[in-house]
């Protein structure tokens, strides 16, 4: 192992993912040292984990002028930490498609991107995969299903793979039907019975749009057309995915449900390090695994999105935005839950046919989404 522990930046540290990182990083500090933190606005969090890592870089995006001098501030403290000298590997744990300017610029500068940030891929796959290659820099998901995935794929040739299959938990209203889960209310929808994480992704888990940013994604990483990316769901969590061969062989990554081992798996793959935070596995525990189909009726969000993939263009962009939005109104109560499929529904219907080739069209299909599910939101308001 080197003797220089590599350099991390850490963005979106005040989160739940950034908090599992932490501990990763906390334990391995032979191995990696948290160089640079950014965070949205929680500035005393951001403190007390700068107090706690002495980093050489602190980033706060909203906080103005009352930071401590030597802080970034505004949007560009993201760049500015993925780009910093001293920084290896990025954590990109930041929530939505606010990640993805960071992303870029993190492999423009040839660092590793260890990627929780799925929107990033979503809005603009095509764009950051080629980048990632121009610049032969290494993009490794943090996402456990794709860490799974990658770790199921570890030395095989692309024509050996028939098909990925993701798991999903199915969320807080697997067994629940659709009029239900329509009504359903922002503490319903909050309480995950797997997973411990941020708000918007624990929405997204609920009305299982998660799992179809993740199929976008895994297309993207992995290079696999959508016909042969399938879902199953699994309420136990514990196959994190399967990969299956041309031979008809399967192979699944199996561990409790942590996301502090796939962000140290993003850190080291392609090698293993040994590790304390995952407890042993004990089969006998694990005993009853069950799988489901996806019950697309109750669920229309994983359709539409996989429907948004295929289409290609800027329409995986008009969905991720316009779900950003949608989440974002149902969690200030100003829309109720099956509303969200409703907007997505209409601003992909309104400009999911919008070339996304460039940069440009693809923030600009995403700005227009934004618009139209807030105009459509106000509209509606109090009906
Ligand atoms: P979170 O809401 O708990 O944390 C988000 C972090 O990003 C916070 O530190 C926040 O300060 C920062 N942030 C938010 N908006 C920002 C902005 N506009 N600019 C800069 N920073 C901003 O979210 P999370 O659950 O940690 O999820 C982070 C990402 O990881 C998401 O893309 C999510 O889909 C993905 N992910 C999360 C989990 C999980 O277990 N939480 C699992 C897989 C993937
Ligand atoms: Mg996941």
């Amino acid at each position: 192992m080197s003797v220089t522990p590599k350099g991390v930046a850490l963005l979106g540290a005040t989160g739940s993912i950034g908090t599992s990182a932490l501990r990763v990083l906390a334990r391995q500090p032979a191995r990696f040292r948290a160089v640079a933190v950014t965070a949205h606005a929680n500035r005393d969090a951001l403190q007390t984990i700068a107090t706690a890592v002495a980093p050489a870089y602190v980033g706060l995006v909203e906080g103005g002028d009352t930071l401590p001098a030597d802080w970034g501030r505004g949007a560009g403290c993201l760049i500015e930490a993925a780009t910093h000298p001293a920084v290896d590997i990025v954590i990109n744990a930041v929530v939505g498609a606010a990640g993805l300017p960071a992303t870029m610029a993190a492999l423009r500068a040839g660092k590793r991107v260890a990627l929780a940030n799925k929107e990033t891929l979503v809005v603009a796959g095509a764009i950051v995969t080629a980048m990632a290659a121009e610049h032969g820099a290494e993009l490794v998901p943090v996402d456990s299903e794709h860490s799974a995935i990658l770790q199921c794929l570890a030395g095989r040739r692309p024509e050996e793979v028939r098909r990925l299959v993701l798991t999903a938990s199915g969320g807080p209203f697997r067994t629940w039907d659709a009029s239900r889960i329509a009504a359903a209310t922002r503490a319903d929808a909050l309480r995950h019975p797997t997973w411990q994480m941020g708000a918007k992704i624990t929405i997204d888990s609920a009305t299982l749009a998660n799992k179809a940013l993740e199929v976008i994604e895994a297309h993207h990483l992995f290079g696999v057309p959508y016909e042969r990316i399938d879902v199953v769901v699994h309420p136990q969590s514990i196959i994190h995915s399967f990969v299956e061969f041309v031979d008809g062989s399967v192979l699944a990554q199996l561990g409790t449900p942590t996301m502090e081992l796939p962000i140290l798996y993003a850190l080291t793959w392609p090698d293993r390090v040994p590790d304390a935070g995952v407890p042993s596995f004990d089969a006998v525990a694990w005993g009853g695994l069950t799988f489901e189909s996806v019950r697309h009726d109750a669920f229309p969000m994983l359709a539409l999105g996989i429907e948004a993939g295929r289409r290609g263009g800027a329409a995986p962009a008009v969905y991720n935005a316009a779900n950003e939005v949608a989440v974002a109104a149902f969690l200030a109560n100003r829309i109720s839950f099956g509303d969200i499929p409703r907007r997505v529904a209409e601003a992909l219907e309104e400009l999911g046919g919008r070339a996304g080739d460039t940069l440009e069209q693809v923030l600009a299909a995403d700005a227009a989404a934004r618009a139209q599910v807030e105009a459509q939101v106000h509209a509606h308001a109090g009906s």
